[in-house]
């Protein structure tokens, strides 16, 4: 099998298009999305969780290109290339809001221990084809099938060929274990999957998540997800519904567990 190329993403990201991450934090908060992506709204500080999963994605991308070129890290080039990331992120303008209790170092030896679990447990692939790979595809109002003027972007994390399968991997950090509801519903992998049929990939990919744990001990759950025809008409009809609230200005505050580690609280409870 061939080795996909990987293009640079600036060009998949030009003209009007719309991410799953997007989709999904339109979904969590309208109003938070709205201060994102709509208003501007400078941010009062940055998640960790988005920080460290910057990280990991960074160490497990370096791992994953070397596979591709060949090469078999050991362990300790992982945890660098995670601990190397994890400094980038500190020293970002915007402050991390970290736990109560929880300090920077904690953070970093929390990832390094999960790069050995990764090394020891992740998903290792019979050849990695694709790493970072971006698309941009065109949305089709489910309803009617007409082309939406918004299209679809992103990059998949990584594709492989394993066992005589393509394979779609996403990679995930989540600090407890992803219920069979997300497994089933979680649109991301019907995205990606509907994405992978414009990217002349190998016929008929399945799709993973490959889960790192934030739990106490950790661990990686490699979770194979499958997408039929229904899962894609939902995914559709999730874009369309949720890019018809922004078109129309439909910014409602969706108080819940978010408003937590919000970047835009201040500015929402004024
Ligand atoms: S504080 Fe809560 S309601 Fe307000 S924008 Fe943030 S997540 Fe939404």
């Amino acid at each position: 099998m061939n080795v996909l190329h990987t293009m640079p993403p600036p060009r998949e990201r030009e003209g009007l298009h719309v991410s799953v991450s997007q989709v999904k934090s339109y979904q969590i908060c309208p109003a938070k999305y709205a201060h994102h992506y709509v208003r501007g709204t400078l941010p009062t500080h940055r998640a960790v969780s988005l920080a460290f999963g910057t990280a990991v994605h960074a160490a497990l991308a370096t791992f994953y290109e070397a596979q591709m070129n060949g090469r078999r890290l050991t362990v300790e080039e992982v945890q660098a290339a995670f601990s190397d990331r994890w400094s980038v992120e500190l020293r970002d303008d915007l402050p991390l809001h970290f736990d109560d209790g929880q300090s920077a170092d904690d953070v970093r030896d929390q990832g390094v221990a999960m790069m050995e679990v990764f090394c020891r447990d992740g998903f290792m692939p019979d050849q990695v084809l694709a790493v970072e790979l971006p698309f941009r595809v065109d949305l089709p109002d489910p309803d009617t099938g007409e082309i939406l003027d918004i299209a679809l972007v992103g990059a998949i994390d990584m594709v492989a060929a394993h066992q005589g399968r393509t394979i779609v991997v996403e990679h995930k950090t989540a600090a407890r274990r992803f219920d069979q509801t997300r497994l089933t519903y979680d649109f991301q992998p019907s995205a990606y999957l509907y994405a992978a049929r414009f990217l002349n990939l190998p016929a008929d990919p399945t799709a993973i998540f490959q889960v790192l744990l934030k739990t106490k001990k950790p661990a990686v759950d490699v979770l194979p997800v499958t997408r039929n025809e229904t899962a894609r008409m939902e995914m559709l009809d999730t874009f369309a519904q949720v890019l018809k609230g922004i078109e129309a200005g439909a910014f409602p505050r969706n108080r819940g567990w978010a408003c937590s580690d919000c970047e835009f609280r201040r500015v929402c409870d004024r």
